[in-house]
């Protein structure tokens, strides 16, 4: 997935690190070394990791790190705060009119993903309550305006397109013309797919600025796919003196990008990125946390988007059950359950488990994952009385044994089970007390 080696080696950099008690200047320096070069054979931009280090070790060094108890875990926190903060630092939302409609336009190279995008965003705006009219100003590509068409069926939203057949017309009047359309019609916002082409040109940035002067948009997004990488920062560039952007997309996520792109183009262009797009369907959007990206990339687990996803899946009376318990830490193995099987419903099984803490070191496993797994959960917990899925520690081996031939299976799986069902419960009770659960692999620190 996206970091997955970057993710690797700065959490091997950290664990060697772990092993030495006081810090000395040396081992910062080697420390800081090994940083940048994972960094760079991410296709992180070389301005952008030689900023990020000169930081890094010169917090590292600082008296506030050698007086710390445990200096390795100090030196975590820093490059997590540093890795915030070249993402951006903080969140930042798409912002609306105070006087509808909202415009949002599009721009980007083409196949960066912004059809999709346009589609992934009507379908979030609707959800909450928008009126969001799609316009088809990509009349450069000869299937785009269909293409579009087909998102927005797909999405529910209304579109804006020229007739059939005049596909040849003049983008900027197109545009112009849905947003008086969309005001008429009441459409509180807009999202304008402009046309991209297959590497940066001039006649792509005039066509793209002419829009925009047209249209006074509220928000450009500029949308980069993650996959691009050392052009990620050029492209971007490109774009923000042609055009100019309020706001990063960054799509395919989901991919095997090294995720250069995405520690690049924020601090290169100071522009915040607005989303992520992790997938091909219409619901892999998500909003872009800094904070929960750094985390992911330090492999600390990105537990709140976790459950966020998993509230969005419950319903809301689930979901309340869900807090209720966490708050009381009745976390029980059925719930455990529970929450497995709705993850089903969530689709991408792997995606869930990819966001679970210490994962970075399970990668085989998350690529054989198969979701007869949750079968197997299911038939162990099925095995056991009621009483010991609500107390496991009733579970002594002769238990263990008679639950494992209930269920056709070893006393192995029943303890791996129960293993990482303690750890999740760990997990949850920290979070539910507004915690950060601990950095798997680093010990207690
Ligand atoms: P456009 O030319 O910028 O409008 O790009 P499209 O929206 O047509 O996307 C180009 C290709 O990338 C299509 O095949 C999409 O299905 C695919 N795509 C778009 N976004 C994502 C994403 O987030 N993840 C993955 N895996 N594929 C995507």
């Amino acid at each position: 997935a996206t970091f997955g080696t970057l993710s690797d080696r700065l959490t091997e950099t950290f664990r060697n690190l772990r092993t030495k008690g006081k810090l000395t200047p040396a081992d910062v320096d080697g420390t800081v070394r090994e940083i940048r070069r994972a960094l760079l054979d991410a296709d992180v931009a070389l301005t952008v990791v030689k900023d990020f280090t000169a930081k890094v070790r010169e917090r590292a060094l600082s008296d506030e790190v050698n007086r710390a108890l445990n200096p390795a875990q100090q030196v975590v926190q820093i490059v997590n705060e540093e890795l915030i903060a070249i993402l951006g630092g903080e969140q930042r939302r798409l912002q609306f009119a105070k006087n509808p409609p909202t415009v949002i336009m599009l721009a980007g190279l083409q196949g960066s993903g912004k059809t999709t995008f346009a589609g992934k965003l009507a379908k979030q705006l609707e959800k909450d309550g928008h009126t969001p009219l799609l316009i088809a100003a990509d009349l450069q590509r000869p299937n785009a305006v269909n293409q579009l068409q087909v998102v927005a069926e797909q999405a529910g939203a209304a579109i804006y397109a020229p007739e059939p057949g005049n596909g040849v017309g003049d983008p900027v009047r197109v545009a112009r013309d849905g947003v008086e359309h969309a005001r008429r019609a009441q459409h509180d916002t807009v999202i304008i797919d402009t046309a991209g082409r297959l590497g940066v040109d001039a006649e792509l940035m005039k066509q793209a600025a002419d829009i925009r002067t047209a249209t006074d948009p509220d928000e450009v997004l500029f949308v980069i796919d993650a996959m691009i990488g050392q052009d990620a920062v050029n492209t971007a560039k490109a774009f923000q003196d042609g055009v100019d952007f309020t706001g990063v997309v960054l799509s395919k996520l989901d991919g095997d990008a090294r995720g250069g792109a995405a520690l690049s183009v924020a601090s290169v262009t100071g522009r915040p990125i607005i989303f992520a797009s992790t997938g091909e369907g219409l619901d892999d959007l998500e909003p872009f946390h800094p904070d929960r990206m750094a985390s992911r990339i330090l492999d600390l687990g990105d537990i709140l988007t976790l459950i966020e996803q998993a509230q969005q899946a419950f319903d809301e009376d689930e979901a309340r059950k869900v807090a209720e318990k966490l708050a009381t830490e009745q976390f029980t193995l059925e719930d455990f359950l529970e929450q497995m099987q709705q993850m089903r419903k969530m689709g991408s099984m792997k995606k869930m488990l990819g966001m679970l803490p210490g994962m970075g070191q399970m990668k085989q496993q998350l690529d054989d994952f198969d979701e007869r797994e949750i079968d197997r959960t299911e038939a162990i917990i099925r095995s056991m009385t009621p009483a010991e899925r609500r107390n496991t520690k009733l579970l002594n081996g002769s238990r263990r044994l008679r639950i494992a031939n209930g269920a056709g299976m070893t006393v192995t799986d029943v303890n791996q089970l129960v293993q990482r069902f303690e750890q999740a419960a760990k997990m949850m009770k920290t979070v539910a007390r507004g915690g950060v659960p601990n950095i798997p692999g680093m010990g207690s620190m």
